[in-house]
């Protein structure tokens, strides 16, 4: 590509941009559009509006008191018209003289008596300059790089001799069957938009010339999912034989019916699991549809194939509820279950790490300890990671590399997350996975009733707090913070927690936070197991996962900061017995219209997937999906909320030019690849 497009300074101030190269600043997609292409006259202009306007400078006036500033009276056939200049050189005030004519683009104001524009965009003209006939682009801009400029460098770009070479479409008939415009003919339009077509299309990124490259981008990304997804299913995994005698004993042991749904996702993972290459799968469901025993029945399976399983939890409280819970189960069937987090101590960690080698350890639960340098596993062949969203993709490399000492087979994978997504959206982003979906709660589940409060009525609770802890029933109390933390003026758990020890001298009252030291932890979640206490406080750190039935009452206070998935997870934690449970929620004022839509969201709703869809619409899938942090590509202009029907098409599409056109594929990725790079394509 000629680097010689842009000189030395330009490159430097586009790099600012993120522009490295002329296909880069190609993608410098307008940010919206202007319309220069009519002329208004001054009588029908309206304060607000922006508008074009084509005058007669009738005199200027020059003023440094109270400020500097330069006046320029123009006059059209319908009006007199105000052009206010704050910011201007000497050499301006020459610029307009009397009797020149200007075509002025700017927004209207009025307070004056006269109409005025300040700093309006302008050019001086005579009576044949013709008017534009496209739409201008408004770029994003940085210092030193005007709009002007941007708008002469990419028409430069255009000018170039090679283009089609440069720019060729890579699936012709694709393109032409959708009725999409090439590349090129897409990239300009976008630039230069005609003043035939509508502009509104334009700004909303809806024109056939837009759908044509966010359409592109969109496929890249699904190149790499998809590509992703075919990939693993050409690694060599052991399969992991059925054995239905093994499963019989395991469920008629349990103290409960599975669900429906439980049994059909179930199948779905033996399946998978039953295949000579690694299974791949997200199991989504919401806070208590059961998730854990799906994933215990298909340890058992690979254990009983002569498998080790290693099941991660991202917190150690949730990794020793995991525990305990599978060794109950489990020691009964005569499987040795073990627990590794990272704060034990190290002699013990060493006896482990030995039964780990050895083989002695079947399934082994803890936190991502489990994935460090120092175990060896014997013979691992699944890995089960719950609350996959809390790692991040990363941790799936880590895990690849842990295999290693299995060299030629790679274990099977099941993630869990309960921060359920609406089905489409899903599939489409999480394209390089299977999906398994648990939309139903176990029988016999008691409501839970959502109360709204503003935290001036905190008092007022408390008696339903006594009343509570006397009918035998326990309460979570969330504080967001534990720090004084003045600017955002959150209560600290620290002093709630001795508040409350001081008002309920009749129970007892605990408290838990992630500083205190891990065994600490243990100790505190043991004892409020146990009914030994009744009140736990506690910071966000109970918000996945942990499970006490006889918790029946949760107080959340400023519920307004917190985002609809924490708020969903954390009432998740009650409403698990068989008794009615409430959550009460307290916002400070005031509250904001977002944290407002949150709390009736929340408060209106009881079910994940609705939640979730909710939360699509007020933060958008970006946000939803905690694309920034994922590590997955960002989207620079495709929109997965407006484009979705996009990204279906993208999906399919891909699967199909994968297999048939590599070659091309793999030059498609190459053109979009900047977006790519850090995320490590191998
Ligand atoms: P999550 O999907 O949030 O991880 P859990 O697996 O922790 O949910 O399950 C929540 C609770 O429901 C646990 O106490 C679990 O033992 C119980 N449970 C799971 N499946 C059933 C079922 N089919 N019937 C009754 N209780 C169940
Ligand atoms: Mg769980």
């Amino acid at each position: 590509m000629p680097k010689q497009i842009f000189t030395e300074i330009q490159s430097k101030k586009l790099k600012k941009l993120g522009i490295l190269n002329s296909l880069d600043l190609l993608l410098h997609i307008p940010l919206r559009y202007v319309d220069e292409t009519k002329v208004d006259l001054i009588k029908d202009i309206r304060p607000g509006a922006m508008c074009q306007i084509e005058a007669k400078i009738i005199s200027i006036e020059v003023s440094y008191r109270p400020r500097k500033n330069l006046t320029v009276y123009v006059q059209d056939v319908s009006g007199d018209l105000k052009l206010r200049f704050i910011n201007f050189y000497p050499s301006q005030i020459k610029q307009f003289e009397e009797g020149k004519m200007l075509r002025v683009y700017g927004e209207i104001k009025s307070n004056s008596f006269l109409f005025e524009m300040v700093h309006p965009k302008y050019e001086f003209i005579s009576i044949d300059t013709p008017l534009k006939n496209f739409y201008t682009a408004v770029y994003p801009a940085t210092e030193g790089l005007s709009q002007k400029l941007i708008f002469k460098l990419v028409q430069k770009v255009f000018k170039q001799e090679n283009l089609n070479e440069q720019y060729p479409d890579y699936f012709g008939n694709l393109y032409r069957e959708k009725n999409l415009p090439s590349l090129l003919e897409a990239l300009k339009l976008i630039h230069k938009p005609s003043q035939e077509y509508e502009k509104k299309l334009f700004d909303e990124k809806k024109s056939i010339f837009h759908k044509r490259v966010i359409y592109d981008e969109l496929l890249t990304h699904q190149f790499f999912f998809r590509g992703k997804y075919h990939e693993n299913k050409s690694y060599k995994s052991k399969p992991i034989l059925y054995s239905d005698s093994m499963q019989k004993k395991f469920i008629n042991n349990l103290e409960f019916k599975l669900t429906n749904q439980q049994q059909s996702v179930f199948l779905e993972i033996r399946n998978d699991l039953n295949q000579s290459y690694p299974m791949y799968r997200l199991l989504q469901g919401d806070v208590g549809s059961g998730k854990t025993v799906v994933a215990v029945m298909a340890a058992l399976q690979a254990i009983n194939s002569g498998f080790q399983v290693a099941f991660m939890a991202p917190t150690e409280i949730l990794a020793e509820q995991h525990f305990e819970k599978l060794n109950y189960w489990l020691t009964k069937l005569g499987i040795h279950v073990a627990l590794l987090t990272g704060s034990m101590k190290p002699k013990l960690k060493n006896i482990l790490y030995e039964k780990i080698k050895s083989g002695e350890a079947k399934l082994i639960v803890g936190t991502h300890a489990l994935i460090q340098e120092k175990v060896d596993y014997k013979n691992i062949g699944f890995y089960i990671i719950d609350e996959q969203h809390r790692f991040g993709v990363r941790q799936r490399v880590a895990l690849k590399k842990k295999s290693e000492s299995n060299k030629d087979f790679e274990p099977h994978q099941l993630m869990m997350s309960a921060t359920p997504i609406p089905r489409t959206l899903a599939m489409n982003y999480f394209a390089d996975m299977d999906i398994s979906i648990i939309n139903e709660m176990p029988p016999g589940r008691q409501s839970i009733t959502t109360k709204v409060f503003s935290s001036e009525k905190r008092s007022q609770i408390l008696d339903t707090i006594n009343q509570h802890c006397l009918n035998g029933n326990q309460i979570y109390w969330v504080c967001p913070l534990i720090e004084e933390s003045e600017t955002l003026q959150l209560q600290t758990a620290e002093q709630t927690f001795l508040d409350l020890s001081k008002y309920f001298v009749k129970h007892k009252v605990g408290l838990i936070h992630g500083r205190l030291p891990s065994k600490d932890k243990t100790e505190i979640m043991e004892k409020f197991k146990k009914n030994k206490i009744q009140l736990l406080v506690a910071t966000t750190v109970i918000e996945v996962g942990v499970d006490i039935p006889n918790a029946t009452l949760m107080v959340i206070e400023n519920a307004e900061r917190m985002g609809l998935s924490q708020l969903h997870q954390l009432r998740g934690r009650i409403g698990r017995g068989n008794k009615k449970s409430i959550c009460i929620l307290l916002y400070k004022k005031k509250l904001s219209d977002i944290a407002k839509q949150r709390l009736k969201v929340i408060y209106e709703n009881i079910d994940g997937f609705k939640i979730a869809e909710e939360d699509l619409k007020i933060r958008g899938p970006g946000e939803v999906l905690g694309l920034r942090q994922s590590g997955l590509p960002s989207l620079r202009i495709a929109d997965l909320d407006r484009d979705h029907e996009l990204l279906n098409l993208a999906k399919i599409d891909a699967d199909i030019l994968l297999k048939k056109n590599p070659k091309d594929v793999s030059l498609h990725i190459n053109r979009w690849h900047r977006n790519y790079q850090d995320v490590g394509r191998s």
